[in-house]
């Protein structure tokens, strides 16, 4: 008997690749995220009743309504008629089901999200207000289309295993076998073997903690470069030189051991592996150390000791070795600044924050550790930074789950400092990031016609941002 219209044409491998269109969600092209309207961004502020105003978009509603959003107001005084709940209390006290019926609609009203979407393509700012990424509603973020997440192995899809850790994955792999039968064993032998294969180089290599789905995009220097090691071994090549650069960067010391094992594991396959690197552990675990020195820019460029890492120890020339050896150290502070003063982040639960509550002293140097994929970014820019952005400097962004942030008013600006380049050519420069084009193109500006003829200015160009700038020639004639 038919159960459901549903069909399901035969399965191939295309099917579940968000890359193929065969397989792709059709809402969001399969990138499993869209720009859409953001409920945080239309209520920002929850302490708000909306008589005062916590439904941005309609405004306070007794002191200014919006043009063009009046029935808003008649469908929101009627629907709190019937519901039975106050327009004063504020809004996080207000029940879910009345918050949805506002937000997505109830028998004739179409509900506050659905109004701003129809407006959308009419008034772009309200895209830019009450819009930001978010999942695809379609495919829940999955990135494929429903027929494909319709195929389960041990009740799960593809999109549900590629969300696992890879210690997960490995786990959910290793026990599958045993919730297969005979056939099924024979026939996903071989794969699963080399799936469990490429999970313990990726866990080898300290990435036990990304999920499969994870964009390339957001991982660090230090984890890509670690999965592409994790690609070599598997390639079981010989006489290959490897060159790596500081592959141990974000790595927790807990991690490195296997990082380490990797390299050596590589050697021994019968390659050359040239790392260059600062952590301690792995110089010392090195066959042949080179060090390079002693000062930076005009002050280096020497081989200043090279050898066994006990060779360069015993290098009295070399920094590096002074280290090492021990003979040199980094002094810990006798006294630290005590604080009276304090940021407060209250029941931080971003990503896999687990209800944090901790406190970053005013006026201190403050060091947040832990090991990769700990909540260390979701706590410190996720959170803290993008709510005090959004306090602050009123920005946008949305920012992590939290109840609140106490202390802000301690400080005036929040200003994030990442590693992402500023200009979008690779000619920008020091000078461009400390902003001194501005006060050179100031002086070329100020200069009267007649003097400016008066020198011989070379071929000159930058643009705005000051990136490419090339002074070939500037002289007095
Ligand atoms: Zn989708």
């Amino acid at each position: 008997m038919p159960e459901s219209g549903f069909t399901l044409e035969e399965i191939e491998p295309r099917l579940f690749s968000f890359n193929s269109p065969y397989g792709a969600c059709g809402s969001c092209n399969g990138l499993g995220k869209k720009l859409a309207i953001d409920v945080k961004l239309i209520v920002p502020d929850e302490t708000l009743s909306i008589s005062e105003g916590a439904l941005k978009p309609v405004g306070s509603m007794f002191r200014q309504v919006h043009t063009g959003y009046g029935f808003l107001k008649s469908a929101i005084l009627s629907l709190a008629e019937n519901c039975k709940f106050s327009l004063d209390v504020p809004w996080k006290n207000i029940d879910q089901e009345v918050k949805d019926m506002i937000l997505f609609g109830f028998g004739k009203f179409q509900g506050l999200v659905s109004i701003l979407e129809n407006q959308m393509d009419y008034d772009e700012t309200l895209v830019e207000r009450y819009c930001s990424v978010t999942h695809c509603r379609e495919c829940t973020g999955y990135r494929l289309r429903k027929e494909a997440l319709t195929v389960k192995i041990d009740s799960k899809h593809i999109g549900e295993i590629s969300g696992l850790s890879i210690d997960e994955s490995l786990k959910w792999s290793e026990n599958l076998p045993d919730k297969l039968t005979e056939q099924q064993k024979q026939i996903s032998n071989k794969i699963l073997s080399e799936i469990i294969k490429r999970l313990t180089f990726l866990k080898n290599v300290g990435l036990n903690y990304l999920t499969l789905d994870r964009e390339s995009s957001t991982l660090s220097g230090g984890e890509s470069q670690r999965i592409r090691l994790a690609s070599q071994i598997g390639s079981g090549l010989t006489g290959v030189l490897y060159v790596l650069d500081e592959p141990s960067i974000g790595l927790h010391q807990c991690d490195n051991d296997r990082l380490i094992a990797t390299l050596k594991n590589l050697r021994d396959m019968g390659n050359t592996v040239i790392v260059v690197e600062h952590d301690e552990d792995t110089i010392m675990a090195a066959d042949y150390a080179i060090d390079i020195g002693p000062g930076a820019g005009v002050n280096g460029g020497k081989v200043v000791a090279e050898g066994t890492p006990d060779q360069v120890q015993r290098n009295s020339g070399s920094i590096t070795g002074q280290y090492l050896s021990g003979e040199k150290k980094i002094l810990i502070p006798r006294r630290r600044k005590q604080a009276t003063q304090f940021i407060k982040v209250i029941n931080a639960c971003e990503n896999n924050l687990k209800n944090v509550n901790v406190k970053f002293p005013i006026g201190n140097l403050i060091c947040v550790t832990g090991i990769s994929g700990g909540g260390k970014s979701s706590l410190v820019i996720e959170t803290l930074y993008k709510y005090s952005a959004h306090k602050i400097h009123h920005s946008s962004a949305r920012y992590g789950q939290c109840d609140r942030i106490e202390g802000l008013e301690y400080i005036d600006k929040v200003i994030e400092v990442d590693q992402s380049p500023i200009g979008r050519t690779p000619a920008s420069n020091p000078a461009t990031y400390v902003g001194m084009f501005t006060h050179i193109r100031n002086w070329f500006a100020g200069l009267s016609e007649s003097k400016a003829r008066g020198y011989n200015i070379g071929r000159f160009s930058f643009n705005t941002r000051g990136e490419g700038v090339r002074l070939v020639k500037v002289m007095g004639t």
